[in-house]
């Protein structure tokens, strides 16, 4: 694989940290690598210390190949260490959340007020029965009682698992059973773009085949008609608030199980990632408060994921309240009621610090640059990425538009099975280069192999490993050992398989190349589909593309191109020829698309990630694999119908 993937695409762009911010960074030069490379377990130690713990670990880690175990004897509460140890130390007031309702409603909460809410829950919780160790699903809109559940689930041991409120009647059903929960927290409904997601309605659905829920709590957001079951669901609103706002924590074992997260199903059916305490936490904290160079008497940060992805776990909830943030929390969609939705609320807030996805930087694009410039965006000072390789024209758009060239951009790469940022730029210290996530955090090992698992040199391309544990590493898939072999350790020897291709280049720099499924092979050459995408782009007129490679009779594979256009440019039969030659311009001919599809949308998994596998099942006219986690299904017929009504260009 490591042929051509090399000396594709080239980015000679670079960023050095702006000397304002170097001036007040927490990290100014490179010397914490090589502090952490010398002890890299010491090094996690040092992290680990910056939390609470009741009982301090005997031994740092025990690592037997794939099972790691991190902080050994430890104990410690991840709800104390989010919340009580900040009001005990006199920062109750400080704001935790200022949070945004999509139809412009607003409510601060500091962070004496959400523990004191989380303690209701919590309590909530006991009184239904739940006990240490029972799972309680979870299924909401983005409120704040949202946060308080899970911090409340993690302060009586009860594990978590947060089923994304997009997410139709038989995902939550599914993930419900697979982790056998006992209740269901849920809501009437949530807000997204103007109208109700019915989010009872869904569960009830959902609750018909789930015989291991015995209660369900249910909050009033959208105060929609909606069914209660008696001696089953109760009202929020006729419970909490009567609760005591004091509760006690439960005092945890550094690897008791926090959390299950299912995947987002971009490759295939979500598996049930498992994530504990001690190491998850340290891990979110360190990485939350170095790569967002977070200052948390004047930050004000927000992460735009939402809730029910890793991102939301880990940069909304866990990572920012230990790092004692004030961030923003907002309900709804980016274009309601407008497309400068975000803008309005970075200016309302002067937020300093703003996390999104590449997705929804190219949407941005593509809606064009007025709705940034209606609001002053000057608070902001640091901004990153997650999600999926942003293209170097992206990165620039946003870097330029959005940070007005005074902001550093931490493209951090990472996953569910991850728990935490492991690939990104540590904004004070790196020279950013628009398309890299730069270099593995300290104190994490992370390397590119070959085929047959050899190291490669620099510069090099080939699939990309972690080398070593890392404290947030997922600890199995729930129920099913094998499959956390088989998906992860059995392809290299000793070496977490991330599924992921990458190259470095000269620097060392890592460039992260998409899905090793969705690679292309042209007349014997792989070619990364993020290339070919990231060169389209960088034509003015394309905000979006996605490429495949489908069967071809004298190639192999041919490259099929699928085309989003910037706000105001009309697709037209010269546009293909010129979007070909920019590709075989920048890459090589190799890399030219065979056929183009312009498209006003493309199909996404409702994270916002582009679904290649299905694009590849259109572009070869065959029966499209699992639609379960996509988005919008409706996307994927009309492209179809297009697909089919163009006339793909030939040489
Ligand atoms: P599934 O594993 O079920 O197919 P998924 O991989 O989309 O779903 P996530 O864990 O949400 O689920 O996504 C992690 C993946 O997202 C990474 O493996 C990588 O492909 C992509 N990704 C995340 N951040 C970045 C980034 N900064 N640069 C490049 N790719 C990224
Ligand atoms: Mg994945």
């Amino acid at each position: 694989m490591s042929d051509t993937l090399e000396g594709l695409l080239q980015e000679g762009r670079t960023f050095p940290p702006p000397a304002e911010f170097r001036k007040t960074a927490l990290d100014t030069d490179a010397s914490v690598y090589d502090e952490a490379e010398r002890d890299w377990q010491g090094f996690w130690a040092t992290q680990a210390l910056e939390l609470d713990w009741t009982k301090e670990w005997d031994t740092i880690l025990e690592w037997e190949l794939p099972f790691a175990k991190w902080f050994v004897g430890g104990k410690l509460n991840v709800s104390y260490n989010c919340l009580d140890r900040h009001v005990d130390a006199g920062h109750g007031d400080q704001i935790a959340f200022h949070w945004e309702g999509e139809p412009g409603d607003s409510r601060a909460l500091s962070y004496r007020d959400l523990l004191e809410e989380t303690c209701r829950v919590a309590n909530t919780l006991r009184s239904f029965g739940v006990e240490k160790g029972d799972r309680v699903a979870i299924y909401m809109g983005m409120v704040p009682e949202t946060v308080a559940a899970i911090l409340a689930c993690a302060r009586i041991g009860a594990p978590h698992s947060v089923v994304f409120g997009g997410f139709s009647a038989q995902s939550l059903k599914d993930r419900i059973n697979d982790a056998q929960a006992k209740v269901l927290i849920t809501g009437d409904g949530a807000w997204r773009r103007g109208a109700v997601v019915a989010l009872k309605d869904i569960a009830d659905e959902a609750l018909a085949d789930t015989p291991s829920i015995e209660r369900v709590l249910v909050l009033q957001r959208t105060k929609n008609d909606v069914a209660m079951q008696a001696g089953r669901d109760v009202w929020w609103h006729d419970t909490v608030p009567g609760q005591a706002p004091e509760c006690a924590c439960c005092e945890m074992d550094s690897e008791d199980l926090l959390f299950l997260l299912y995947t987002s199903g971009t490759t295939g059916k979500p598996k049930g990632i498992m994530h504990t305490t001690g190491g998850y936490l340290t891990q979110c904290a360190y990485t939350h408060k170095h790569v967002f160079d977070l200052h948390p008497d004047t930050d004000v940060y927000w992460c735009t994921a939402d809730v029910g992805w890793v991102t939301g776990h880990s940069y909304i909830v866990y990572g920012p309240l230990a790092n004692r943030t004030t961030s923003v929390l907002y309900e709804g969609t980016p274009d309601f009621p407008d497309k400068d939705r975000f803008w309005s609320i970075v200016e309302k807030y002067k937020v300093t610090t703003f996390y999104t996805a590449p997705t929804a930087i190219r949407t941005f694009m593509k809606w064009g640059d007025e709705y940034p410039a209606r609001h002053d965006l000057s608070s902001i000072r640091l901004m990153g990425t997650v999600g999926e390789p942003i293209n170097p024209e992206a990165w620039v758009w946003y870097y330029k538009t959005i940070g007005g060239e005074r902001c550093p951009v931490v493209d951090t790469w990472w996953q569910t099975e991850t728990g935490a940022i492991m690939i990104s730029a540590l904004p004070g210290a790196t020279k950013l280069k628009p398309g890299s996530a730069t270099f593995p955090l300290p104190g994490i090992g992370a390397g590119i192999v070959d085929d047959a698992g050899k190291p490669v040199g620099l510069p090099g391309g080939g699939y990309l490993v972690l080398e070593r544990p890392w404290p947030s590493m997922l600890r199995g898939i729930w129920g099913d050992p094998q499959r956390y072999r088989d998906t992860y350790w059995s392809r290299f020897d000793g070496k977490y398989f991330a599924g992921d291709g990458a190259k470095r280049d000269e620097e060392g720099y890592f460039w992260l190349l998409g899905r090793v499924d969705d690679i292309m092979l042209v007349s014997g050459h792989n070619i990364s589909t993020t290339e070919v995408e990231s060169a389209l782009v960088d034509h003015p007129a394309v905000a979006e593309a996605a490429v495949v490679g489908k069967v071809d009779d004298t190639t192999g594979q041919a490259i099929a191109a699928f085309v989003i256009l910037r706000s105001g440019v009309e697709p037209r039969d010269e546009l293909v020829d010129e979007l070909r030659n920019h590709v075989a311009e920048l890459i090589g001919p190799i890399a030219k698309p065979k056929s183009i599809l312009f498209t006003e949308e493309l199909p996404k998994t409702r994270s916002g990630k582009i679904m290649r596998r299905l694009l590849r099942d259109v572009a070869q006219d065959q029966a499209l694999g699992d639609t379960t986690t996509l988005a919008d299904p409706a996307v994927v017929d009309g492209i179809k119908s297009r697909y089919f009504a163009a006339a793909p260009t030939e040489d």
